[in-house]
């Protein structure tokens, strides 16, 4: 008798060791996550305007992102997450079109924007350096120079290689005089960024056309509501272009919107805010630019001779665009219009994970249930289903749901005191719709895979 209670002993000791070892090191798991949370530093760099941006708050306070100098932040390993999964979804859609993912160097010689006569326009805004030869280089806020300079040194293209789609995803740099709002207005962004070379002007459209359906195929998966306009070329220069927009009392720019038809405009004529369409008054609202498209024509090609031999075998200069998208802006953006005060809400393609399961507290009645929380997680991440467990079982239940609340974890599950019936119920919250279900737990998973389908935005 004696000998079977110590085997069991032995046995469940093991499992115990087991199952924190598995927990610890393999799972993923809140315990082992890096989430420094409330790390506003007491000499904080933030400005009052910072403080004032809810989702700078927010995602500082969650250990999404963490300040490391003025206008510049590290993202921390949930933040990646999100950047990773927004990169993905680019990737794909880019996929579609014939985009091929390459990435340039930071710097770029100065002389290049010297050539295209950008360098006196922007001076001011731009990181500089020299290196030891003194030969002068710009941190690039974006890159026309570098990839036309890319592409003429490869050159002539021949036309069966056109249309070229080149796009890369990497940090971009700007001097901003104020800095602002976290991500929102930071000196290091991280930014896509397409370049589109094409045989004539003709070609070069239809490519805008599929690059900026392409765009928008992207931010209806995102689900946030945008709004494309017609925009000046400023000094990107070329001969169209246009700006997508979300509706954010953060932003810096102003429409004029109707609340009947949808209309919406950036200009309107003297006082008359008046809607052209069905007469209602226009609405003053701000917004923040996330994406911006140009037709180039050979802006760019032409100084640095980047060129294409046609049917006759001679030289043409190519035909270009460029497009980019403010990724890391966009997700500030998008924490910025969704999230309550207090709680980080995700667009649900981008959540960090999109559940979180929450095992008894330690020590307590239905600890003896955990092993629920453990089968569902390998049940859910069989299905694919992103998912991370809050082993933290020293603290209470409550206190670990507040958490996952704050972080946004869409879809929580809790193995709590219903879990001890005849028949275990397992409490699924869908967090984003403030409901909560008590499930059977042989259908707990079915149910929770059915919830994550359902948020899906519809792309019509
Ligand atoms: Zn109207």
């Amino acid at each position: 008798m004696i000998f079977i209670f110590s085997v069991a002993a032995l046995f469940k000791k093991f499992y115990c060791w087991f199952r924190a070892f598995y927990t610890h090191f393999i799972m993923n798991s809140v315990s082992r996550l890096f989430q420094p949370c409330h790390i506003v530093p007491k000499d904080s760099l933030f400005k009052t305007s910072d403080i004032l941006s809810k989702s700078v708050k927010l995602m500082q306070n969650v250990g999404i992102i963490s300040n490391s100098s003025n206008g510049m932040f590290t993202f921390l390993p949930l933040g990646l997450k999100v950047l990773a999964k927004l990169c993905n979804l680019v990737d794909e859609e880019m996929k579609v079109i014939g985009g091929q993912k390459i990435l340039l160097p930071s710097l770029t010689p100065s002389y290049l924007w010297h050539k295209t006569s950008r360098l006196k326009i922007a001076e001011n805004g731009l990181f500089s350096l020299n290196d030891r030869q003194g030969k002068h280089y710009i941190l690039s806020p974006t890159f026309e120079e570098a990839i036309t300079n890319m592409v003429s040194q490869v050159g002539p293209l021949t036309r069966y290689q056109l249309p070229l789609k080149l796009y890369q995803i990497s940090s971009k740099w700007r001097d901003e005089l104020k800095p602002r709002c976290g991500l929102l207005r930071s000196r290091e962004f991280i930014m896509k960024d397409m370049y589109a070379f094409d045989v004539d002007s003709e070609t070069s459209r239809l490519s805008y056309q599929i690059i900026s359906n392409a765009y928008e195929n992207i931010f209806k998966r995102i689900g946030i509501p945008y709004r494309k306009f017609e925009a000046e070329n400023g000094m990107m220069g070329g001969s169209m272009s246009h700006e997508f927009h979300y509706t954010s009392d953060i932003g810096e720019n102003v429409i004029y919107l109707c609340e009947e038809c949808n209309y919406y405009t950036k200009f309107i004529c003297g006082k008359n805010n008046i809607c052209f369409k069905c007469k209602h008054t226009l609405c003053r609202q701000n917004t923040v630019e996330i994406a911006h498209t140009f037709l180039l024509g050979t802006k760019y090609s032409k100084p640095l001779k980047a060129d294409f031999t046609d049917k006759t075998n001679s030289k043409k200069f190519l035909e270009m665009g460029c497009y980019g998208i403010g990724l890391t802006r966009l997700i500030a953006v998008a924490v910025e219009i969704l999230s309550t005060n207090e709680e980080i809400r995700w667009p649900r393609i981008l959540t960090p994970f999109d559940v979180c399961i929450l095992p008894p507290k330690a020590g307590s009645h239905e600890d003896i249930s955990s092993r629920l929380a453990y089968d569902l997680y390998d049940q859910l991440q069989n299905l694919n289903i992103d998912t991370i467990m809050d082993d933290r079982t020293q603290m209470t239940i409550g206190k670990r749901f507040v958490e996952a609340r704050k972080t946004g974890y869409p879809v929580v599950i809790i193995v709590g005191k219903k879990s001890l019936e005849f028949k275990p119920l397992i409490e699924v919250h869908d967090v984003y719709h403030e409901t909560s279900n008590n499930i059977g737990y042989e259908s707990t998973v079915q149910f929770v895979k059915q919830l994550i389908e359902s948020h899906k935005p519809s792309l019509a």
